[in-house]
């Protein structure tokens, strides 16, 4: 029996607050890395009037299909900015000591400012001693232990590109960060501990939770911005978020089992479309049901992943200033 409350009926209420969850509002990760690009090349355009033209060397080893994928698409974007770029493709087999070689040549090459270590490598080659050897200054992932500290120490530091654009997502979308409770799902070196240390520094009360935290929504459930970097497909459900939460899904999960599909997708066309035509699908590391209680979220794909080249070419034209004392 339905009883009216203060002359609203319960179906009616119940529509109305299905129709203000679906308000929630996307963030659009495709038009804010447009932005970005669109800034970098204009920067570009002023160094190479000073003669300066930003190097990226890019280098892939093996043919893992997605590690190409990427790098091919950073080393197009690097020629559409007017970036240089240079793509190094050493063989499978290739040996630490062959790579800490490479790794040396470009270090003391004046045009690299820049040099990208696609990961993963091979078994057989040291990748923490092979990002270590990369000097600091044309470290344009964030990734060596230089940077790292100087980013924790609030020193001006090349971060990591995806948390750094997961704060340009949040600031160019007007969403408040300051005094904010943040929370970081993930505690990784390259997603979750920088994504945290930055929110930090844009004055967020930060909670990094990772795989022993106890009660994880309980946690999540009091964030006003949730970060999820997890790498699990759909792990944060619609229970553990705060209604009008901001969430950012870091998460870039291909699933290609049906069942799975259904889970996340059922009665959603043009999702069945793409997967009936390739056979997968990418989702976040947030469930889509998730997504309607929030009151901004960055879709997958379209969210933060756009982001993560635009950064990359942000942090090249950075060190190539940096390092000419500009
Ligand atoms: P890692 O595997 O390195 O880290 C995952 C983190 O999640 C760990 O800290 C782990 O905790 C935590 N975790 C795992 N299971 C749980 C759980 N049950 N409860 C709470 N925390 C858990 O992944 P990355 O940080 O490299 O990547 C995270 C996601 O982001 C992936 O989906 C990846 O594909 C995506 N990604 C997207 C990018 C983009 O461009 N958009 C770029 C890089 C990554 P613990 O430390 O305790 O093990």
């Amino acid at each position: 029996m339905d009883f009216p409350i203060d002359g609203w009926s319960r179906p009616f209420l119940r529509d109305t607050m299905r129709l203000e969850r679906k308000m929630a509002r996307i963030l659009d990760g495709t038009a804010i890395s447009a932005a970005i690009k669109e800034e970098v090349a204009e920067e570009v355009r002023k160094l190479v009037a000073q003669g300066i033209k930003p190097g990226l060397a890019a280098v892939l080893v093996g043919n893992v299909a997605a590690s190409q994928i990427y790098v091919r698409s950073k080393v197009q974007t690097c020629a559409d900015l007017g970036l240089y770029s240079e793509l190094i493709t050493p063989p499978e087999t290739v040996t630490t000591e062959e790579m800490l070689d490479l790794v040396r040549s470009l270090n003391d090459r004046d045009e690299i400012d820049g040099i990208l270590i696609q990961l993963p490598l091979p078994a057989q080659v040291d990748t923490k001693a092979l990002l270590d050897a990369v000097d600091p200054a044309k470290d344009v992932d964030g990734f060596h232990p230089v940077n790292a500290g100087r980013l924790q120490a609030g020193r001006p530091a090349l971060a990591p590109c995806t948390p750094a654009g997961v704060i340009e997502i949040l600031k160019r979308s007007g969403i408040p960060i300051a005094g904010q409770h943040a929370v970081v799902v993930g505690r990784s070196d390259i997603v979750g501990k920088p994504a945290a240390m930055l929110l930090l520094h844009q004055n967020a009360t930060v909670t990094i939770c990772h795989s022993k935290t106890r009660d994880l929504g309980a946690v999540t459930r009091e964030a006003d911005i949730l970060v999820a970097a997890i790498g699990r497909p759909g792990f944060i459900t619609a229970e553990m978020v705060k209604p009008g939460a901001t969430i950012i899904d870091v998460g870039i999960n291909r699933i290609t089992d049906r069942v799975e599909f259904e889970r996340y997708f059922a009665g959603n066309a043009k999702r069945e479309a793409a997967f009936a035509k390739r056979g997968s699908t990418i989702v976040g590391d947030v469930h889509p049901q998730a997504f309607e209680l929030a009151g901004a979220y960055t879709p997958v794909p379209g969210g933060v992943g756009p982001l993560t080249i635009a950064m990359l070419m942000a942090n090249t034209v950075r060190a190539a200033k940096m390092r000419r004392g500009l």
